[in-house]
């Protein structure tokens, strides 16, 4: 079978590891797969956070002064120029589509899509063309799992299926199914059988081959960075406000063994010539027989290779993140840490049930600093019951730990319908009576809502504070490895 893989949740930093996944699976099986990269015609993506210009504290104070406005005018404008800056709006996709184009010229049975929700327009582009030419077309990605998204984008003139769940166990049966058996396959809606189900998760990953990235455009990436992913979902797995460990891969934490681990990073390394590693994983700390390998191993696996990698800082167990541990995951390549912060305030972190502390999170900001190791944190602004005092407590966390973290990434809280928060939102609203004018987007998969928690007495000259903080830690230049890491992770 020739089949033609879209992927439009590409990434302008390293390939796709979904995509590159499903691409070994396919061709192991012996069909002939091609991969459409909309990075490599030149399509952007969303970026991540770098170096601020001079002027960029007041580009944070207007964004976030224009994202809380009580005026709705304001708020719809935003929404207006982040929509025309978008990846996804419709003329920087027109280069994706007319590579589909090109390739079911050439001939093709199957067109598989890898998507976010706000790719529905492209991809009901791409779905009509197919359909013209009698190509079935099947989109999956993380969204699916949510049954009304799936729904939307099932209704698509040309959409043979819908897929939520790992498809690492059912794809050759979906290839099958689509291409003439019509059977049911766990985790696919077809419009002859429209409810869906999503596949339950997959934890056979040692039997798998390694994701091929044959086919994404290197020459195009600023550095050779390999993508891994040792374990899915997240030992810790409880914030309320987390939606990665409710989408089709985050759901239960597993992992794969560490050999299985080492023997990917030599072949990668051997097959792209690079010895530069992101680690996908949610919690890279989760599995501390995987993360412990890393430590002792990756030097010998890749000498002299550098890697990144998120962790999170848990007060109750063993985490792997001492200093004489960071000390040697520096040793052993680990050039950029990032983990979440969210909060400074503790009744914000327990509300949020991130098992943690500002002093445990303090301790491992200077011990990784100390160990060489380049800091970025994530934090959210506007939890519900957040006050003032307690965004001015994050911003005395950030000065008080400048020396020490190099990236911050600032986020207003959103919300996701089956999260615990979203859904205590819903069951209960009483309960939270900052939100209101809750509606269901089904093109961000979020909840467009009110938040009056940005409007409560003192909190916009607190996050004024937080932000000028924020900035003066994210003007620092990087040195050393963790420069290949920039805007990365
Ligand atoms: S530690 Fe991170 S990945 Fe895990 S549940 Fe919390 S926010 Fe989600």
């Amino acid at each position: 079978m020739r089949i033609a893989i879209v992927d439009l949740n590409n990434f302008s930093r390293y390939p796709t590891l979904s995509v590159g996944q499903i691409a070994a699976i396919l061709r192991q099986a012996g069909h002939e797969v091609t991969v459409i990269s909309p990075f490599a015609v030149g399509v952007g993506s969303y970026r991540r956070v770098t170096r601020p210009h001079a002027l960029g504290y007041y580009e944070s104070v207007l964004r976030h002064a224009t994202a809380v406005s009580g005026v709705q005018a304001v708020r719809a404008l935003r929404r207006k120029l982040a929509a025309a800056r978008s990846p996804a709006r419709a003329r920087a996709q027109a280069a994706t589509l007319a590579e589909v184009q090109g390739v079911l010229d050439r001939g093709t049975d199957l067109l598989l899509i890898s998507a976010y929700s706000m790719y529905r327009e492209v991809c009901g582009a791409i779905a009509a063309e197919a359909a013209r030419r009698g190509v079935p077309v099947v989109v999956g990605g993380p969204m699916f799992g949510m049954p009304e998204i799936a729904a939307h984008w099932l209704d698509l003139p040309g959409m043979s299926g819908v897929f939520a769940g790992e498809a690492e166990g059912h794809l050759l049966d979906l290839v099958d199914s689509v291409m003439g058996g019509g059977h049911a396959v766990p985790g696919l809606a077809t419009p002859d059988r429209p409810d869906l189900v999503p596949a339950a998760p997959f934890a056979d990953f040692d039997a798998l081959p390694f994701p091929d990235y044959a086919d994404f455009p290197w020459d195009r990436y600023p550095n050779r960075i390999v993508p891994m992913m040792t374990g899915r979902g997240c030992g810790w797995g409880v914030c309320t406000f987390c939606s990665d460990v409710r989408t089709s891969a985050g759901r239960t934490f597993r992992s794969r063994s560490f050999a299985h681990v080492r023997d990917e990073m030599a072949w990668q390394s051997r097959r792209h010539r690079t010895g530069i590693f992101t680690f996908l994983d949610l919690k890279l700390n989760s599995d501390l027989a995987v993360w412990h390998g890393l430590i002792d191993e990756a030097q010998s696996v890749v000498p002299g290779c550098e890697w990144t990698a998120s962790v999170h800082v848990q007060t109750n167990g063993e985490t792997g993140l001492g200093s004489e541990a960071l000390k040697a995951a520096r040793r052993a390549g680990l050039s950029r840490i990032t983990t979440g912060l969210e909060s400074a305030a503790q009744g914000v972190l327990n509300a949020m049930g991130r098992g943690t502390t500002a002093e445990a999170l303090s301790r491992f900001v200077r011990h990784a600093s100390e160990a060489g190791i380049s800091v970025r944190m994530t934090s959210i602004l506007g939890y519900p019951g957040e006050t003032a005092e307690d965004v001015r407590l994050t911003a005395r966390f950030l000065a008080d730990h400048r020396p020490y973290i190099d990236r911050v990434v600032v986020n207003r809280l959103a919300i996701v319908g089956d999260t615990p928060l979203g859904q205590a939102i819903r069951r209960s609203p009483e309960r939270y009576p900052q939100i209101g004018a809750l509606a269901p987007n089904l093109e961000t998969g979020l909840i467009d809502h009110e938040n009056a928690t940005f409007r409560s007495p003192g909190h916009l000259p607190a996050v004024l504070q937080m932000l000028h903080e924020v900035y003066r830690i994210n003007r620092k230049p990087l040195k050393g490895a963790s420069l290949t890491f920039e805007g990365v992770m």
